[in-house]
Protein backbone atom coordinates (compact mmCIF):
# COMPACT_ATOMS: atom_id res chain seq x y z
CA UNK A 1 0.00 0.00 0.00
CA UNK A 2 1.21 2.89 -0.81
CA UNK A 3 -0.26 5.57 1.43
CA UNK A 4 1.88 7.34 4.00
CA UNK A 5 -0.03 7.90 7.45
CA UNK A 6 1.60 10.77 9.39
CA UNK A 7 0.34 11.04 13.41
CA UNK A 8 1.27 14.68 14.38
CA UNK A 9 1.24 17.69 12.64
CA UNK A 10 3.91 19.85 14.12
CA UNK A 11 7.65 20.08 12.94
CA UNK A 12 8.34 16.79 12.13
CA UNK A 13 5.32 15.13 10.67
CA UNK A 14 5.67 18.54 8.70
CA UNK A 15 8.86 18.03 7.74
CA UNK A 16 8.43 14.30 6.76
CA UNK A 17 5.38 15.27 4.33
CA UNK A 18 7.72 17.89 2.51
CA UNK A 19 10.40 15.62 2.65
CA UNK A 20 8.80 12.66 0.82
CA UNK A 21 7.75 14.74 -1.97
CA UNK A 22 11.16 16.33 -2.25
CA UNK A 23 12.66 12.82 -2.21
CA UNK A 24 10.15 12.16 -4.89
CA UNK A 25 7.01 10.13 -3.12
CA UNK A 26 4.06 9.83 -5.31
CA UNK A 27 1.95 7.87 -3.52
CA UNK A 28 -1.14 9.53 -0.29
CA UNK A 29 0.53 11.64 2.24
CA UNK A 30 -2.41 11.98 5.17
CA UNK A 31 -1.20 14.44 8.16
CA UNK A 32 -2.96 14.26 11.05
CA UNK A 33 -2.92 17.18 13.95
CA UNK A 34 -4.64 17.02 17.13
CA UNK A 35 -4.47 20.73 17.02
CA UNK A 36 -6.94 22.96 15.06
CA UNK A 37 -4.44 25.81 14.04
CA UNK A 38 -2.45 25.65 10.87
CA UNK A 39 0.75 23.50 11.63
CA UNK A 40 3.35 26.17 12.88
CA UNK A 41 6.43 26.38 14.56
CA UNK A 42 7.34 26.31 18.21
CA UNK A 43 10.46 28.44 18.67
CA UNK A 44 8.77 31.87 18.46
CA UNK A 45 6.21 30.87 20.86
CA UNK A 46 8.45 31.61 23.47
CA UNK A 47 10.30 35.03 22.20
CA UNK A 48 8.08 36.53 19.81
CA UNK A 49 4.65 35.55 19.85
CA UNK A 50 4.66 35.77 23.59
CA UNK A 51 5.37 39.22 22.98
CA UNK A 52 2.67 40.20 20.70
CA UNK A 53 5.39 41.06 17.78
CA UNK A 54 4.17 38.13 15.76
CA UNK A 55 1.25 36.82 15.89
CA UNK A 56 1.74 33.39 15.00
CA UNK A 57 4.23 30.97 13.70
CA UNK A 58 2.60 29.08 10.99
CA UNK A 59 4.42 26.70 8.58
CA UNK A 60 4.90 28.41 5.14
CA UNK A 61 4.22 25.26 3.30
CA UNK A 62 1.22 24.74 0.66
CA UNK A 63 -0.09 21.26 1.56
CA UNK A 64 -2.41 21.16 -1.34
CA UNK A 65 -0.14 22.13 -3.36
CA UNK A 66 1.93 19.31 -2.66
CA UNK A 67 -0.78 17.02 -2.58
CA UNK A 68 -0.52 16.53 1.58
CA UNK A 69 -4.17 15.74 2.74
CA UNK A 70 -4.33 17.59 6.04
CA UNK A 71 -6.71 17.08 8.52
CA UNK A 72 -6.73 19.09 11.69
CA UNK A 73 -8.43 18.72 14.94
CA UNK A 74 -7.96 14.93 14.28
CA UNK A 75 -6.62 13.10 17.52
CA UNK A 76 -5.41 9.72 16.79
CA UNK A 77 -5.93 7.95 19.99
CA UNK A 78 -4.61 4.20 18.95
CA UNK A 79 -2.64 1.67 16.16
CA UNK A 80 -3.87 -1.60 15.60
CA UNK A 81 -0.56 -2.77 13.57
CA UNK A 82 -1.23 -6.13 12.41
CA UNK A 83 -4.03 -4.47 10.45
CA UNK A 84 -2.19 -1.47 9.61
CA UNK A 85 -4.80 0.78 10.80
CA UNK A 86 -4.90 3.78 13.48
CA UNK A 87 -7.79 4.43 15.05
CA UNK A 88 -9.04 8.43 15.15
CA UNK A 89 -12.18 10.29 16.16
CA UNK A 90 -13.62 10.22 13.27
CA UNK A 91 -13.36 6.45 12.71
CA UNK A 92 -10.15 4.22 11.75
CA UNK A 93 -7.23 4.85 9.10
CA UNK A 94 -5.67 2.25 6.66
CA UNK A 95 -1.97 3.00 6.23
CA UNK A 96 1.13 1.72 4.27
CA UNK A 97 3.79 3.03 6.33
CA UNK A 98 3.14 4.83 9.28
CA UNK A 99 5.50 7.72 10.68
CA UNK A 100 4.55 8.91 14.33
CA UNK A 101 5.21 12.53 14.89
CA UNK A 102 3.34 13.23 17.95
CA UNK A 103 6.00 15.12 20.04
CA UNK A 104 6.26 15.99 23.83
CA UNK A 105 3.76 17.45 26.05
CA UNK A 106 4.86 19.33 29.27
CA UNK A 107 5.21 17.54 32.68
CA UNK A 108 2.44 18.68 35.14
CA UNK A 109 3.44 20.04 38.58
CA UNK A 110 1.99 17.45 40.80
CA UNK A 111 -0.71 19.21 42.76
CA UNK A 112 -1.34 22.60 40.60
CA UNK A 113 -3.47 20.62 37.97
CA UNK A 114 -6.77 22.90 37.43
CA UNK A 115 -5.28 25.61 39.85
CA UNK A 116 -6.85 28.60 37.91
CA UNK A 117 -3.90 30.80 37.05
CA UNK A 118 -1.39 27.62 36.15
CA UNK A 119 0.05 28.06 33.14
CA UNK A 120 2.70 25.56 30.69
CA UNK A 121 4.16 26.75 27.53
CA UNK A 122 4.00 24.41 24.43
CA UNK A 123 1.51 25.28 21.89
CA UNK A 124 -0.03 28.28 20.52
CA UNK A 125 -3.01 28.32 22.28
CA UNK A 126 -0.73 28.47 25.44
CA UNK A 127 1.15 31.40 24.29
CA UNK A 128 -2.25 32.69 23.53
CA UNK A 129 -3.46 32.35 26.85
CA UNK A 130 -0.39 34.07 28.21
CA UNK A 131 0.14 37.04 25.91
CA UNK A 132 -2.65 39.09 27.73
CA UNK A 133 -1.10 37.89 31.57
CA UNK A 134 2.47 39.59 30.35
CA UNK A 135 0.79 42.43 28.82
CA UNK A 136 -1.45 43.37 32.26
CA UNK A 137 2.23 43.00 33.70
CA UNK A 138 1.06 40.23 36.42
CA UNK A 139 3.83 39.40 39.08
CA UNK A 140 5.09 35.92 37.59
CA UNK A 141 6.34 32.71 39.29
CA UNK A 142 8.22 30.77 36.91
CA UNK A 143 8.66 26.95 38.21
CA UNK A 144 11.99 25.49 36.37
CA UNK A 145 14.97 27.35 35.41
CA UNK A 146 15.42 25.07 32.10
CA UNK A 147 15.40 26.50 28.60
CA UNK A 148 11.48 27.12 28.42
CA UNK A 149 11.79 29.05 32.03
CA UNK A 150 14.21 30.93 30.86
CA UNK A 151 12.90 32.22 27.88
CA UNK A 152 9.47 32.98 29.12
CA UNK A 153 11.49 35.02 32.23
CA UNK A 154 13.36 36.87 29.66
CA UNK A 155 9.89 37.59 27.62
CA UNK A 156 8.19 38.71 30.92
CA UNK A 157 10.85 40.71 32.41
CA UNK A 158 10.70 42.60 28.64
CA UNK A 159 7.07 42.85 29.00
CA UNK A 160 7.67 44.69 32.67
CA UNK A 161 6.26 41.83 34.80
CA UNK A 162 7.60 41.28 38.32
CA UNK A 163 9.31 37.78 37.86
CA UNK A 164 10.52 34.94 40.71
CA UNK A 165 11.87 31.90 39.18
CA UNK A 166 11.90 28.97 41.32
CA UNK A 167 14.38 26.23 40.57
CA UNK A 168 14.74 22.86 42.93
CA UNK A 169 18.45 22.47 41.77
CA UNK A 170 21.37 24.60 42.77
CA UNK A 171 21.85 26.22 39.50
CA UNK A 172 19.89 26.94 36.11
CA UNK A 173 20.09 24.25 33.39
CA UNK A 174 20.95 21.58 35.80
CA UNK A 175 20.10 18.75 33.82
CA UNK A 176 21.63 20.34 30.11
CA UNK A 177 25.32 21.82 31.47
CA UNK A 178 27.79 20.98 34.22
CA UNK A 179 27.98 23.19 37.35
CA UNK A 180 30.49 25.31 36.41
CA UNK A 181 29.31 26.20 33.50
CA UNK A 182 25.40 27.17 33.83
CA UNK A 183 27.26 28.73 37.30
CA UNK A 184 27.52 31.61 34.50
CA UNK A 185 24.19 31.71 33.97
CA UNK A 186 22.99 32.60 37.77
CA UNK A 187 23.49 36.25 37.26
CA UNK A 188 21.47 36.88 33.99
CA UNK A 189 18.35 36.24 35.57
CA UNK A 190 19.02 39.38 37.98
CA UNK A 191 20.93 41.18 35.95
CA UNK A 192 17.40 40.95 33.84
CA UNK A 193 15.46 41.89 37.16
CA UNK A 194 14.08 38.59 37.51
CA UNK A 195 14.62 36.85 40.63
CA UNK A 196 15.90 33.06 40.70
CA UNK A 197 15.10 31.13 43.73
CA UNK A 198 17.73 28.19 43.24
CA UNK A 199 17.38 25.12 45.61
CA UNK A 200 13.63 25.95 46.52
CA UNK A 201 11.16 23.00 46.21
CA UNK A 202 7.23 24.39 45.52
CA UNK A 203 5.19 22.77 48.32
CA UNK A 204 1.63 24.03 46.83
CA UNK A 205 0.13 26.16 44.28
CA UNK A 206 -2.82 27.62 45.52
CA UNK A 207 -5.06 30.47 43.43
CA UNK A 208 -2.74 33.64 43.45
CA UNK A 209 -0.11 32.22 45.35
CA UNK A 210 3.25 29.71 45.19
CA UNK A 211 4.37 28.34 48.21
CA UNK A 212 8.03 26.66 49.34
CA UNK A 213 8.96 24.38 51.54
CA UNK A 214 10.87 26.64 53.08
CA UNK A 215 7.34 28.68 54.30
CA UNK A 216 8.11 31.58 52.08
CA UNK A 217 4.89 32.62 50.44
CA UNK A 218 5.49 33.75 46.49
CA UNK A 219 2.38 36.14 45.28
CA UNK A 220 1.87 34.79 41.76
CA UNK A 221 -0.57 36.56 39.07
CA UNK A 222 0.20 33.84 37.12
CA UNK A 223 2.34 30.63 37.75
CA UNK A 224 4.07 29.21 34.73
CA UNK A 225 5.13 25.88 35.01
CA UNK A 226 8.57 24.60 33.00
CA UNK A 227 9.68 21.37 34.40
CA UNK A 228 9.88 19.49 31.07
CA UNK A 229 8.21 17.83 28.44
CA UNK A 230 7.66 13.93 28.20
CA UNK A 231 6.91 12.23 24.74
CA UNK A 232 3.53 12.21 23.71
CA UNK A 233 3.39 8.45 23.48
CA UNK A 234 0.14 7.43 26.10
CA UNK A 235 -2.00 6.16 23.13
CA UNK A 236 0.72 3.87 21.79
CA UNK A 237 0.25 1.80 24.91
CA UNK A 238 -0.70 -2.01 24.68
CA UNK A 239 -0.12 -1.20 20.83
CA UNK A 240 2.43 -3.38 20.41
CA UNK A 241 5.12 -0.59 19.42
CA UNK A 242 7.46 -0.45 22.36
CA UNK A 243 8.61 2.22 24.37
CA UNK A 244 11.72 2.94 26.44
CA UNK A 245 11.57 3.88 30.22
CA UNK A 246 11.30 7.76 29.69
CA UNK A 247 8.10 6.79 27.52
CA UNK A 248 9.81 7.76 24.15
CA UNK A 249 9.55 5.20 21.10
CA UNK A 250 12.28 2.65 20.68
CA UNK A 251 13.79 3.50 17.13
CA UNK A 252 16.42 2.21 15.48
CA UNK A 253 19.04 3.55 13.78
CA UNK A 254 16.80 4.68 10.77
CA UNK A 255 14.56 5.66 13.27
CA UNK A 256 12.43 2.84 12.48
CA UNK A 257 9.62 1.37 15.52
CA UNK A 258 9.68 -2.28 16.79
CA UNK A 259 6.80 -3.09 14.10
CA UNK A 260 7.01 -3.21 10.32
CA UNK A 261 5.96 0.14 8.74
CA UNK A 262 6.08 1.92 11.28
CA UNK A 263 8.48 4.88 12.00
CA UNK A 264 8.91 8.02 14.35
CA UNK A 265 10.96 11.26 14.60
CA UNK A 266 11.02 14.35 16.57
CA UNK A 267 10.39 14.91 20.14
CA UNK A 268 8.71 11.87 20.11
CA UNK A 269 11.30 9.18 19.59
CA UNK A 270 14.95 7.92 21.12
CA UNK A 271 17.52 6.40 18.42
CA UNK A 272 20.87 4.80 18.96
CA UNK A 273 23.60 6.66 18.27
CA UNK A 274 27.26 4.85 17.24
CA UNK A 275 28.69 8.51 17.56
CA UNK A 276 27.83 8.84 21.10
CA UNK A 277 27.35 5.62 22.42
CA UNK A 278 23.71 5.58 24.03
CA UNK A 279 20.50 6.06 23.08
CA UNK A 280 19.45 9.66 22.06
CA UNK A 281 15.94 11.69 22.97
CA UNK A 282 16.41 15.04 21.32
CA UNK A 283 14.28 17.56 22.38
CA UNK A 284 15.26 20.20 20.31
CA UNK A 285 14.10 21.65 16.46
CA UNK A 286 17.05 20.74 14.40
CA UNK A 287 16.09 16.94 15.48
CA UNK A 288 12.46 17.64 13.91
CA UNK A 289 14.25 19.06 10.68
CA UNK A 290 17.04 16.44 10.11
CA UNK A 291 14.97 13.23 11.37
CA UNK A 292 12.21 13.60 8.67
CA UNK A 293 14.60 13.64 5.81
CA UNK A 294 15.73 9.83 7.01
CA UNK A 295 12.50 8.77 7.60
CA UNK A 296 11.13 9.79 4.02
CA UNK A 297 14.45 8.15 2.42
CA UNK A 298 14.01 4.97 4.03
CA UNK A 299 10.56 5.14 2.99
CA UNK A 300 10.64 6.41 -0.81
CA UNK A 301 14.15 4.00 -0.99
CA UNK A 302 12.22 0.98 1.01
CA UNK A 303 10.05 0.05 -2.28
CA UNK A 304 13.73 -0.65 -4.14
CA UNK A 305 15.11 -4.03 -3.92
CA UNK A 306 18.48 -4.21 -1.76
CA UNK A 307 17.82 -0.64 -0.28
CA UNK A 308 20.19 0.14 3.00
CA UNK A 309 18.97 3.21 3.63
CA UNK A 310 20.65 6.09 5.41
CA UNK A 311 21.38 5.60 9.34
CA UNK A 312 20.34 8.54 12.10
CA UNK A 313 23.29 9.08 13.69
CA UNK A 314 23.03 13.52 13.92
CA UNK A 315 25.10 16.11 16.13
CA UNK A 316 22.46 17.51 18.05
CA UNK A 317 22.68 21.01 18.01
CA UNK A 318 19.92 23.92 19.38
CA UNK A 319 19.67 27.13 20.19
CA UNK A 320 18.11 29.36 22.97
CA UNK A 321 17.63 32.84 23.19
CA UNK A 322 17.13 34.31 27.19
CA UNK A 323 18.07 37.71 28.66
CA UNK A 324 19.52 39.24 25.63
CA UNK A 325 22.42 36.09 24.83
CA UNK A 326 22.30 34.15 21.56
CA UNK A 327 22.97 30.36 23.05
CA UNK A 328 23.30 27.82 20.83
CA UNK A 329 24.99 24.23 21.52
CA UNK A 330 26.01 21.13 19.48
CA UNK A 331 27.19 18.05 20.33
CA UNK A 332 26.77 15.87 23.25
CA UNK A 333 29.44 16.55 26.56
CA UNK A 334 28.49 13.63 28.60
CA UNK A 335 31.85 11.40 27.90
CA UNK A 336 34.23 14.55 27.80
CA UNK A 337 37.29 14.24 29.79
CA UNK A 338 38.41 17.75 28.81
CA UNK A 339 36.96 21.16 28.86
CA UNK A 340 38.26 24.38 27.58
CA UNK A 341 36.75 27.91 28.32
CA UNK A 342 36.96 29.87 25.51
CA UNK A 343 36.78 33.40 26.41
CA UNK A 344 35.54 35.21 30.11
CA UNK A 345 32.33 33.56 31.35
CA UNK A 346 31.72 37.30 32.96
CA UNK A 347 31.51 38.76 29.71
CA UNK A 348 29.02 39.50 27.08
CA UNK A 349 30.63 36.18 24.71
CA UNK A 350 32.05 32.89 25.59
CA UNK A 351 32.71 29.77 24.47
CA UNK A 352 33.21 26.10 26.20
CA UNK A 353 34.82 22.90 24.42
CA UNK A 354 34.08 19.39 25.62
CA UNK A 355 37.15 17.31 24.27
CA UNK A 356 37.41 13.36 24.79
CA UNK A 357 40.64 12.39 24.21
CA UNK A 358 41.77 15.71 22.22
CA UNK A 359 38.57 15.26 19.97
CA UNK A 360 35.88 18.05 19.92
CA UNK A 361 32.68 16.38 21.04
CA UNK A 362 30.47 19.20 22.06
CA UNK A 363 30.12 23.14 22.55
CA UNK A 364 28.37 25.86 24.08
CA UNK A 365 28.32 29.53 22.45
CA UNK A 366 27.65 32.43 23.78
CA UNK A 367 27.17 35.41 21.61
CA UNK A 368 29.72 33.06 19.50
CA UNK A 369 27.82 31.86 16.41
CA UNK A 370 30.93 31.53 14.32
CA UNK A 371 32.32 29.05 16.91
CA UNK A 372 29.46 27.36 16.88
CA UNK A 373 29.25 26.84 12.92
CA UNK A 374 33.12 26.10 12.92
CA UNK A 375 33.10 23.91 16.04
CA UNK A 376 29.49 21.58 14.69
CA UNK A 377 31.66 21.18 11.21
CA UNK A 378 34.68 19.82 14.03
CA UNK A 379 32.58 17.65 15.93
CA UNK A 380 31.00 16.28 12.53
CA UNK A 381 34.16 14.98 11.32
CA UNK A 382 35.74 13.88 14.79
CA UNK A 383 38.65 16.45 14.54
CA UNK A 384 41.28 16.86 17.49
CA UNK A 385 41.84 20.09 18.50
CA UNK A 386 44.86 21.44 20.21
CA UNK A 387 43.26 23.06 23.35
CA UNK A 388 45.87 26.15 24.00
CA UNK A 389 44.66 27.32 20.86
CA UNK A 390 41.41 26.72 21.27
CA UNK A 391 41.46 28.81 24.14
CA UNK A 392 42.80 31.87 22.42
CA UNK A 393 39.24 33.21 21.28
CA UNK A 394 40.85 35.04 18.53
CA UNK A 395 41.71 32.59 16.53
CA UNK A 396 39.01 30.53 14.90
CA UNK A 397 38.42 27.43 15.48
CA UNK A 398 40.62 24.71 13.76
CA UNK A 399 41.49 21.20 13.91
CA UNK A 400 44.99 20.57 15.16
P1 LIG B 1 5.67 18.92 18.31
O1 LIG B 1 6.13 20.23 17.84
O2 LIG B 1 5.28 18.76 19.75
O3 LIG B 1 4.45 18.47 17.39
C1 LIG B 1 3.69 17.33 17.66
C2 LIG B 1 2.26 17.54 17.21
O4 LIG B 1 1.57 16.31 17.30
C3 LIG B 1 1.51 18.52 18.07
O5 LIG B 1 0.90 19.50 17.27
C4 LIG B 1 0.45 17.66 18.77
O6 LIG B 1 -0.77 18.31 18.98
C5 LIG B 1 0.26 16.53 17.78
N1 LIG B 1 -0.23 15.31 18.42
C6 LIG B 1 0.17 14.78 19.62
N2 LIG B 1 -0.52 13.65 19.88
C7 LIG B 1 -1.35 13.45 18.83
C8 LIG B 1 -2.31 12.43 18.51
N3 LIG B 1 -2.52 11.40 19.32
N4 LIG B 1 -2.99 12.55 17.35
C9 LIG B 1 -2.77 13.60 16.51
N5 LIG B 1 -1.88 14.57 16.77
C10 LIG B 1 -1.17 14.51 17.90
N6 LIG B 1 14.08 24.03 20.05
C11 LIG B 1 15.24 24.63 19.68
O7 LIG B 1 16.14 23.94 19.17
N7 LIG B 1 15.43 25.97 19.87
C12 LIG B 1 14.49 26.75 20.45
O8 LIG B 1 14.72 27.96 20.62
C13 LIG B 1 13.26 26.16 20.85
N8 LIG B 1 12.30 26.91 21.42
C14 LIG B 1 11.14 26.31 21.82
C15 LIG B 1 10.16 27.08 22.45
C16 LIG B 1 8.97 26.51 22.88
C17 LIG B 1 7.92 27.35 23.56
C18 LIG B 1 8.76 25.11 22.71
C19 LIG B 1 7.49 24.46 23.20
C20 LIG B 1 9.73 24.34 22.09
C21 LIG B 1 10.92 24.93 21.64
N9 LIG B 1 11.92 24.17 21.01
C22 LIG B 1 13.10 24.77 20.63
C23 LIG B 1 11.75 22.72 20.78
C24 LIG B 1 11.15 22.44 19.40
O9 LIG B 1 10.09 23.29 19.16
C25 LIG B 1 10.68 20.97 19.37
O10 LIG B 1 11.82 20.15 19.47
C26 LIG B 1 9.91 20.64 18.09
O11 LIG B 1 8.71 21.37 18.06
C27 LIG B 1 9.61 19.16 18.00
O12 LIG B 1 8.78 18.89 16.91
P2 LIG B 1 7.82 17.64 16.87
O13 LIG B 1 7.09 17.75 15.57
O14 LIG B 1 8.58 16.41 17.19
O15 LIG B 1 6.80 17.82 18.08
Amino acid sequence: DRKVVIVGAGMAGVQTAVALREQGWTGDISLLGAESHPPYDRPPLSKTVLLGKADGSAFDVDFAALGIDLELGRRVSGVRPAERLVQTDAGPVPYGHLVIATGAEPIALPGSEGVPGVHVLRTLDDAERLRPVLAAQRDIVVVGAGWIGAEFATAAREAGCAVTVVEAAERPLAGALPAEVAAHMVGWYADSGAVLRTGARVSAVEHGVVLLDDGTRLPAGAVVVGIGARPATDWLLGSGIALAPDRSILADDALRASVPGVYAVGDCVSFPSARYGQRLLVHHWDNALQGPRTVAAHIVGGEAANFTGPVYDPVPYFWSEQFGRFVQYAGHHTAADTLVWRGDPTSAAWTVCWLREGVLIALLAVGRPRDLTQGRKLIERGAGLDTTRAADPSIPLKSA
